[in-house]
C-alpha cells in the first residue's frame, strides 16, 4: 500500500463520516472550512533522517518547516494567518540553547515576512519531529483546488524544477557539481521560498481564468498527476520547455528527468489557466517576482504525456511516495 492509498483507505471517510463540516476535506493542499469567511488548513510533518539530515543547520530547518506549510497555503491561493508548532525533541537538542535559538530565528524570520503568527503547539521529548498546522484565509470561490483543470488549459510551473533533488544527490556524492552551484542548490533544498504572493495573485484570477493549482512537494510527475486525477483530464507536457537550472541541464537526460520530474522538495507552484489569461499571468508573475513557464496543456483523457518536439516520448518517472 502506497502513501496515498494508505491515506485513502484509513483516513478518508467521505460520506461515511458522521460529521462533515469542511467545504473541502482530505485530498487537496489544504482543507477549506467555512467560519464566516473560509479557513484554509494544512499540516506538514518533517522527520529527522527522512526529511532532513541530523546535522542540518537549525536556522534553515526552522525556515523549511514553516516554508513547506506556507507552500500549501500558496497552492490554495490563501493568505497566511497563523500556525501551531508541535515539536518532539531529543534531550540533547532540548538542552542546546544555540540550536533552539537558531531554529526559532529561522522560523520567526519567515513567519514575520508573511505576517503569520505562532498561536500554540505542543512540546515533548522524542526523536526530532517538527509538525506545523497552518491556517490561512481564502475567498471560497477563488481557492485554487486540484479538481478544476479544464481541457484546453495551459499548464504552468513557477521557478525551476529539480534543484533540491540535484542538491541532495550532490550532497550524497552521487554526482559532481561545482562549489558555487552547490551553494545555490543547497539553498533551494534547505531554504525553499514558498510562492505565497504568486498563489494569492493567481487566486485573484480564479475561478474565471485560473482553474487549478498544486504545490510541487513530491515531483512534477506525481503532483501534476494529482491535478489530472482530481479533474478527470490528461496533460501534454513538452520536456524541452521545463525550466531547469544550468547545473541540472549539464547532467544526463536520465538525471534531468529524475530530478525535474521525480524529485521532491521543489515547493514551486504548478497551475492551469485559460489560454486567454497568458498576458495577465506573465504580468502577475513579474509583480510577484517569480518566473512562471508554460510547460504544456490540459487534454481530454488521463495521465501525463511527456512530449519531445510534439511527439509522445517514453519517460519512466514517478512522484515521491513514502511507502511505495
Ligand atoms: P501535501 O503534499 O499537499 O502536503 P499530502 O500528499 O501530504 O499533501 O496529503 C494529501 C491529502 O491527504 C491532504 O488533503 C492531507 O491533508 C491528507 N492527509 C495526509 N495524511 C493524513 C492523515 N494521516 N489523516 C488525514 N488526512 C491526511
Ligand atoms: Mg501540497
Amino acid at each position: 500500500m502506497g502513501e496515498f492509498e494508505l491515506i485513502r483507505r484509513c483516513f478518508t471517510r467521505g460520506s461515511a463520516a458522521p460529521v462533515r463540516r469542511a467545504r473541502l476535506s482530505i485530498g487537496d493542499d489544504c482543507a477549506l472550512l467555512d467560519v464566516g469567511g473560509t479557513l484554509a488548513v494544512s499540516t506538514d510533518m518533517l522527520v529527522e533522517g527522512r526529511h532532513f539530515f541530523a546535522d542540518v543547520d537549525p536556522q534553515a530547518l526552522g525556515h523549511k518547516c514553516l516554508a513547506v506549510n506556507l507552500s500549501d497555503l500558496a497552492a490554495m491561493g490563501a493568505e497566511p494567518l497563523a500556525f501551531t508548532l508541535a515539536l518532539a525533541l531529543p534531550p540533547e537538542r532540548a538542552a542546546d540553547d544555540a540550536w533552539l535559538d537558531a531554529f526559532a530565528c529561522g522560523l520567526f524570520t519567515l513567519a514575520d515576512a508573511h505576517g503569520c503568527e505562532l498561536i500554540g503547539g505542543d512540546t515533548t521529548a522524542g526523536p526530532l519531529v517538527v509538525t506545523i498546522t497552518i491556517l490561512g484565509r481564502v475567498v471560497a470561490e477563488q481557492a485554487l483546488r486540484r479538481d478544476g483543470a479544464r481541457v484546453g488549459d495551459d499548464v504552468y510551473v513557477s521557478g525551476s524544477l529539480g534543484d533540491a533533488a540535484l542538491a541532495l544527490r550532490a550532497m550524497r556524492g552521487e554526482i559532481a557539481v561545482d562549489a558555487t552551484a552547490l551553494t545555490a542548490l543547497r539553498a533551494r533544498l534547505e531554504q525553499p521560498t514558498p510562492r505565497v504572493a504568486l498563489g494569492r495573485a493567481l487566486a485573484a484570477l480564479a475561478p474565471d481564468r485560473v482553474h487549478s493549482a498544486i504545490d510541487l512537494s513530491d515531483g512534477l510527475a506525481g503532483d501534476l498527476g494529482h491535478i489530472l486525477q482530481a479533474s478527470g483530464v490528461g496533460a501534454e507536457i513538452e520536456l524541452a520547455d521545463l525550466p531547469i537550472c544550468a547545473a541540472l541541464a549539464a547532467q544526463s537526460p536520465a538525471m534531468q528527468a529524475a530530478c525535474a520530474l521525480g524529485g521532491g522538495d521543489d515547493y514551486e507552484l504548478c497551475f492551469t489557466a485559460a489560454p486567454e489569461a497568458a498576458d495577465r499571468i506573465d504580468a502577475l508573475a513579474r509583480d510577484a517576482g517569480v518566473p512562471v513557464t508554460r510547460i504544456g496543456r490540459i487534454v481530454a483523457g488521463s495521465g501525463v504525456h511527456w512530449m519531445v518536439q510534439g511527439q509522445v516520448a517514453e519517460v519512466a518517472v514517478h512522484g515521491y511516495d513514502h511507502f511505495a
